[in-house]
């Protein structure tokens, strides 16, 4: 078991901090929350009073941090300069591409490896240890990291080199709030032509609409699986995130001149949502500003 650093508790960190501890690892935490600090002592964590204590004498350090900025400033101030020259260094923020690729950059420098490891999976996948992790690094990297992530996932795929993990993780985002956007209007339209919900969706989830927005998370209440709409809305993946999320994908388009008209519309109207104070909600709740309820 090793000894691993873990910066940033949060929503997400808390649990998956946890996790490492729950499976033997020597895990020193440290965020900039108080409440946190002792949240992570409870679940087996030692907290420490700053991140450089969390990455001195670490094997591995892992950042859940809220954006780039964050973590080229942990990196800088931080771990480089602190963490043992044969660290390795895990970053399962979500961030944008260009600053993953800076960061793991700076960090070769120094000579410490890094990847960078995002997730899919919302709150309750982090506290129960089933996360997806997309991983972007060297193979060397990809397989030191692979034994440290599994203990807080279910799946941890190779995406590429550096910043492919950030990559997969906002193109895999785009679409699905793109389709979601497709689903809630969707929705709307077969009840305006007179369609019972519940037999439209047994249709299209056997027919060639077929879609995790829909069969998995549907938007409409009472339809489906149990989603965050059965709950007006609450907890699920917050609106907030998913126009981060899309406004990362829309940086990386245009970085590259890649011509995305549904993830630009997708990242408007999320956009919109927010602005009408929706932010917290889950983010299938767009099927109420659709439907002009908000
Ligand atoms: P959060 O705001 O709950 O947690 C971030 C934590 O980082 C906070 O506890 C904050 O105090 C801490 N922090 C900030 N700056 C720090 C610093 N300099 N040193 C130490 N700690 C610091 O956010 P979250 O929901 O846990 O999300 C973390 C990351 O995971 C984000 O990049 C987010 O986009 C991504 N993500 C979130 C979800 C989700 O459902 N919440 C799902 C997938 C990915």
């Amino acid at each position: 078991m090793a000894r691993i650093g873990f910066i940033g508790l949060g929503n997400m960190g808390g649990g998956m901090a946890a996790n490492l501890a729950k499976a033997g690892h020597d895990v020193h935490a440290f965020d900039l929350s108080g409440e946190a600090l002792a949240r992570a002592k409870q679940a087996g964590c030692l907290p420490v009073d700053s991140a450089a204590a969390a990455a001195d004498g670490a094997e591995a350090i892992v950042t859940m941090l809220p954006a780039g900025k964050h973590v080229e400033q942990v990196y800088a101030e931080s771990l480089f300069g602190n963490a043992p020259g044969s660290a390795l260094l895990l970053d399962c923020s979500t961030i944008d591409v260009a600053t993953a690729k800076r960061v793991a950059e700076a960090a070769a420098a120094k000579g410490l490896v890094a990847v960078d490891a995002p997730v899919s999976g919302g709150i309750a996948a982090a506290n129960e240890g089933t996360l997806t992790f997309m991983v972007g690094g060297s193979n060397e990297a990809y397989s030191r990291a692979e034994p440290i992530l599994a203990a807080m996932g279910k799946a941890v795929i190779h995406a590429g080199a550096n910043g492919a993990g950030q990559a997969a993780k906002i193109c895999n985002n785009m679409l699905l709030g793109a389709s979601m956007v497709a689903t809630c209007e969707t929705f709307l339209l077969a009840q305006k032509l007179g369609l019972d919900a519940q037999t439209f969706f047994d249709i299209a989830s056997k027919a060639s609409g077929q879609c995790w927005s829909m069969t998995s998370y549907c938007p409409v209440p009472g339809v489906g699986p149990v989603t965050p709409a059965d709950r007006d809305y609450q907890g699920g993946f917050a609106t907030a995130l998913m126009l981060k999320d899309l406004r990362l994908a829309m940086e990386a388009a245009s970085g590259v001149s890649a011509d995305v008209p549904m993830g630009a519309k997708a990242a408007e109207l999320y956009q919109q949502f927010a602005d009408a104070g929706q932010g917290g909600l889950d983010f299938s709740g767009i099927i109420r500003m659709l439907e002009r309820k908000v």
